[in-house]
């Protein structure tokens, strides 16, 4: 029988849900769903400080919104539970016991401050810090000095010495470390503790997962967790960092090159299939030319041999674009409401209006929604439809006003709109064609004079759809108003 695959998603709920950590999520359930496997959630939360519930609960709304769903973890329970570290502290406990009665681990007694003091020195030897063993030998009298002086030991794990630790690695093929520059490692801090890379091994073999995916920064980390499965008898999982992520500068992708968490483009108006279809493509490459990818393509298409070693580079243009796709396949109902926030910010509409403007709003967002490449932008195209007392956006605006044949074209739209029984798009098109041949002028001298008449610009979403939206009466009454700001 073939192994079942179970990968982990292990997020430390620390901050905001970094997009980084939203694609190794991602790559993990695609494996999962790829091969009927199982995906498993697990909160990382042994740094009681920086920990918090309101992040785990972020990353919970945010992995949901992206439809990542998983199998086992918080919240839904599995055999393996509990699934967040501070509840498996007794558990971690038997096996730090294990590990000190095989002497594979030992009691530290040291300072921070003699720690510090040791780490200089060999700084200033020119020396790549690490422990250097001061407690790797004490005996049990000694232990027992220190205890009675009031220290709490920290746990350390003994390294070996003069080992190669090499693995195969599913993306970045063998790597190999010297276990020389590793140094006794603290496995649990002197409060009782442990620490990620003790308990991540731990709870990967325990929760018997098979291949452990994760960002390519936990590569150096590799080598303790591989020393720690085999001091403890475990079957070791297969190995996959994926690559870093970049700005397009090249340098990790960071605040400095715009939104970094999954909140921010939500809150944006990014649609989820498009981060999924954007976030698969950083690092995983198809085999094809296709960059636009259904959920179920992806699942079907995805495998880790195709994920690149070299660094995937977060390419905004890249997200809108595949955005933008996704939001004219989108419903203009759904459109409005995740651009709503951003009208009523823009003061476009108060959420009293919002509501009763309801239909005149969604048509409104209908009529720009080819424009934009996510909701909030619907805010830099709405306000030919909210503002009569506009500006000519330039002297060149205002000049196509200027025409002779302006007048002449002005008063038979003015007449032909009033006369026109239903305002809607196709009639309007019809009246504005119906000039071009009754005066005998080219279309230039009518749909670019009258788009500035009703809006003072010079391009924007379709006049056709714009004059129904604004209706008969402010239409006419902006026509008069340009023409008496032309003096
Ligand atoms: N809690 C770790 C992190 O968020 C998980 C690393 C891992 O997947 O092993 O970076």
């Amino acid at each position: 029988m073939v192994q079942e695959i179970r990968v982990r998603f292990a997020p430390s709920p620390t901050g905001p849900f970094h997009i980084g950590g939203a694609r190794s999520a991602l790559f993990n359930w695609l494996l999962a769903r790829k091969t009927g496997g199982k995906l498993i959630l697990r909160i990382e939360d042994t740094d009681l400080e920086r920990s918090s519930r309101e992040s785990e609960e972020n990353i919970k709304e945010a992995l949901r919104w992206l439809g990542i769903n998983w199998d086992e973890g918080i919240d839904v329970g599995g055999p393996c539970g509990p699934y967040r570290q501070t509840e498996r502290l007794g558990l971690y406990q038997e096996y730090t016991r294990r590990l000190l009665a095989d002497g594979k681990a030992y009691e530290c007694f040291c300072t921070e401050a003699e720690l510090e003091a040791e780490r200089q020195a060999m700084f200033d030897k020119g020396e790549t810090p690490r422990y250097g063993g001061r407690c790797a030998r004490l005996t049990e009298a000694e232990r027992e000095e220190f205890r009675a002086a009031g220290r709490k030991p920290a746990i350390r794990f003994r390294v070996p010495e003069n080992r190669q630790i090499v693995f195969h690695d599913l993306v970045r093929g063998t790597v190999a470390f010297d276990s020389n520059g590793i140094g006794d490692f603290v496995i649990v801090k002197s409060d009782g503790i442990p620490v990620y890379n003790y308990a991540v091994v731990l709870d990967d073999a325990l929760m018997r997962i098979t291949h452990v995916i994760r960002a390519e920064e936990h590569l150096s980390n590799t080598p303790r967790q591989i020393l720690i499965y085999e001091a403890l008898g475990f079957d070791k999982p297969e190995f996959g960092h994926i690559s870093l992520i970049l700005g397009k500068d090249r340098t990790k992708m960071s605040k400095r090159h715009g939104a970094t968490s999954v909140e921010q483009y939500r809150s944006l108006g990014y649609l989820p299939e498009a981060i999924v279809n954007f976030l698969a493509l950083l690092g995983w490459s198809p085999e094809g030319e296709q960059e636009l990818f259904s959920v179920v393509e992806l699942i079907r298409q995805f495998s880790l041999e195709r994920v690149a070693k070299n660094p995937a580079v977060f390419d905004i243009d890249k997200l809108n674009w595949i955005n933008a796709h996704y939001i004219r396949k989108a419903s203009p109902e759904l459109v409005l409401d995740l651009a709503l926030p951003h009208l009523q910010a823009a003061g476009y509409v108060t959420e009293h209006l919002a509501a009763e403007k309801r239909e005149w709003l969604v048509k409104v967002v209908a009529a720009v929604q080819e424009y934009i490449s996510y909701a909030a932008q619907v805010v830099d195209h709405v306000d030919v439809f909210f503002n009569d007392r506009f500006e000519f956006e330039s002297p060149e605006a205002a000049e196509t006003l200027r025409d002779p044949d302006i007048p002449r074209v002005m008063s038979a739209f003015r007449e032909k709109l009033a006369a026109l029984p239903d305002l809607e798009p196709g009639g309007v098109q019809a009246v504005l064609k119906s000039i071009t041949k009754e005066l005998k002028v080219g279309g230039k001298k009518v749909y670019m004079p009258v788009r500035v008449a009703l809006t003072g610009r010079m391009h924007g979403p379709d006049l056709a759809n714009i004059i129904p939206l604004i209706g008969r009466e402010r239409a006419l009454e902006r026509i008069a108003y340009s023409l008496s700001k032309l003096g």
